[in-house]
């Protein structure tokens, strides 16, 4: 079975889990960006997309490269491509387009283990890092997650890369030294930690970044897969 079939079974079983009004559309998940349907033979045709950009990755160490593949020290999720207005502009290729194009291009070559010069990290570049940390979360928690009403205001951030929309966006951190990459023992991407206390943010940690996402407290729904249950070649 392709990855991206994989990629849209566990997606469908995890929504109809949280949203059980979806169980009658067999061929619809929702982008997590911007809650469109995204139907299964979009995803089959486009594949699906890597949160962290490849590049980022590409010169891992040895060591990360004999523990994970690609796909897992990138983590994957699922946007749409379909056209759609975003602040006044038409992205033809939808959220992964979007994203492609706004973000990743330009923090492709920061998140690698090598010294960077301290770089003002820009408004874009804080978005593309609070981005990566929500889709992160989706890849881990689900849409059981990322469809609380908190989280409106990350998605609504993506759409604004150069203009601050959530006080979310002042949590993003970014190291510069060397050797300042965080490590999990999987390979995969994302390190999360929150505390009990119900207005709690989840922080969020990977590569050389780390960031806060409301709704840090909630219940996670026990038996439901997300995406984090593939391990994608
Ligand atoms: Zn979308």
């Amino acid at each position: 079975m392709a990855l991206s079939d994989d990629v849209f079974s566990v997606l469908r079983e995890n929504l109809v889990a949280i949203k059980p009004d979806y169980g009658g559309r067999p061929d619809v998940v929702i982008c997590p960006l911007c809650l469109r349907d995204v139907h299964r033979d979009e995803v089959l045709a486009g594949g699906v997309e890597h949160i962290i950009p490849r590049d980022g990755v590409r010169r891992d160490s040895q060591d990360a490269k004999d523990l994970a593949t690609t796909n897992q020290r990138c983590g994957l999720t699922v946007l749409c491509r379909s056209v759609r207005g975003i602040a006044g502009y038409e992205a033809k290729q939808g959220c992964n387009g979007f994203k492609g194009s706004r973000y990743d291009w330009r923090l492709r070559l920061l998140l690698d283990d090598g010294a960077h010069a301290s770089p003002r990290l820009s408004t874009r570049h804080a978005v593309g890092i609070l981005t990566m940390a929500y889709l992160g979360a989706f890849q881990v928690f689900g849409y059981g997650y990322v469809l609380r009403p908190e989280l409106d205001e990350i998605r609504r951030q993506f759409e604004m890369p150069d203009r601050a929309e959530t006080y979310w966006l002042e949590s993003v951190q970014y190291a510069t030294s060397p050797s300042s990459l965080i490590a999990t023992a999987t390979g995969h991407p994302f390190l999360f930690g929150s505390i009990a206390r119900q207005e709690a943010p989840l922080h969020v940690a990977f590569r050389n970044c780390q960031a806060y996402l409301p709704g840090g407290h909630w219940q996670v729904p026990t038996g439901v897969r997300t995406l984090a249950a593939l391990s994608p070649r």
